[in-house]
């Protein structure tokens, strides 16, 4: 009898859950346990196919933001999501991999930080653009020991000697030394002659082709480490075609370049550099024609935007102290921004 009660209150109960057949109190809880199991189970799994996420929060969890549609079809191997991982890391173990990326974008710039102090070699900054200015000094020859400061600035500046001057050979060789180019700074007639006399080994319009290359030729010689040559005064004598063509043959055999100094509008020089295919420039300012400090400044700044907007610029100055004190109290800032190189790295042949 016993079973006949309890088998009725079994049945209505046995239609429920199938799996209470074989189990008859506790049985139940062990089902229910593994359903609870295999729930558990199975979210583990599915946690598995997820669990990347947990152990690489930030990197992870940007790539599959990324490529979220990806993740759903490849969700099912486990390869799938690796290789989204693999291109931000580096690919490396397995389940190291994940947290591997991430920390190593974010220490990568504490490594360059680390880096950084020892090195202070980051100083690739300045540029090759900055502007190319040569500056001469021209007259050299008579002022001894204003030409040795001016040659002791700590920039190249082209020195133009005057040929038969005292101190010619002396300064040449000191600049030479100093690795500081050399000019012959070659005397010509100005429109003013006589009465502004250029001074020994002049060109004078006077001369005939023989006597005026004989001339030329003695200048040249007086003035050692000469590699190039620009006139003084000269305002008559440039202006002369015919003249300038006779001086620029010898240049040319000589394997020199000029600076037109451009004491003359019509200076014939350039058209004589192109004829014989001397390389050639000239003059754009000139800094101190009056030796005083304020209007030396303002052409030294005429000539740096002149630099900064052609990317080049010829200036000419004199051994007066006035330039020198400006020069020497304005070389480390004009250094910063101009480069200054000698007068025969702007000369160019003309076509
Ligand atoms: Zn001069």
């Amino acid at each position: 009898m016993a079973p006949t009660p309890s088998s009725p209150r079994r049945r209505p109960r046995r239609p429920g859950p199938r799996r209470r057949a074989k189990a008859p109190a506790w049985p139940r809880r062990l089902a229910w346990f593994g359903v609870f199991l295999l729930t558990t189970a199975a979210l583990l799994w599915g946690l598995h196919r997820l669990g990347y996420r947990p152990e690489a929060p930030p990197a992870a969890r940007t790539d599959r933001s990324t490529a979220k549609p990806a993740p759903p079809r490849a969700a099912a191997p486990p390869a799938a999501p690796r290789p989204a991982e693999a291109p931000p890391g580096r690919t490396p173990p397995p389940s190291a991999p994940a947290p591997a990326p991430a920390p190593s974008p974010g220490a990568a710039p504490a490594e360059l930080h680390a880096a950084l102090p020892p090195g202070p070699p980051p100083g690739p900054p300045v540029p090759r653009a900055r502007p190319r200015v040569a500056l001469i000094i021209d007259d050299i020859g008579y002022d001894r020991s204003l030409a040795e400061k001016l040659i002791a600035l700590d920039a190249p500046l082209t020195f133009a000697v005057l040929p038969h001057s005292p101190h010619r050979k002396a300064l040449a060789r000191l600049a030479d030394e100093r690795g500081r180019e050399v000019l012959l700074h070659l005397p010509m007639e100005p429109r003013e002659y006589p009465a502004v006399d250029p001074g020994p080994g002049a060109l004078l319009a006077a001369m005939t082709p023989d006597e005026l290359l004989q001339e030329l030729e003695r200048d040249l010689q007086a003035v050692p480490f000469a590699r190039g040559v620009n006139n003084h005064m000269g305002s008559r004598l440039t202006a002369d075609a015919d003249r300038m063509n006779q001086v620029f043959s010898v240049l040319k055999r000589r394997g020199l370049f000029f600076v037109d100094s451009r004491t003359s509008e019509e200076s014939a020089c350039r058209s004589a550099a192109r004829l014989f295919q001397v390389p050639f420039a000239q003059r754009d300012v000139f800094l101190d024609h009056r030796p005083e400090p304020e209007f030396i400044r303002r052409q030294l700044s005429a000539l740096v935007r002149l630099a900064r907007s052609r990317g080049e610029a010829i200036g000419i100055a004199h051994p007066h102290p006035a330039t020198y004190a400006v020069l020497r109290e304005e070389m480390p800032r004009l250094k910063e921004e101009l480069e200054f190189v000698p007068a025969s790295r702007l000369a160019r042949l003309i076509e």
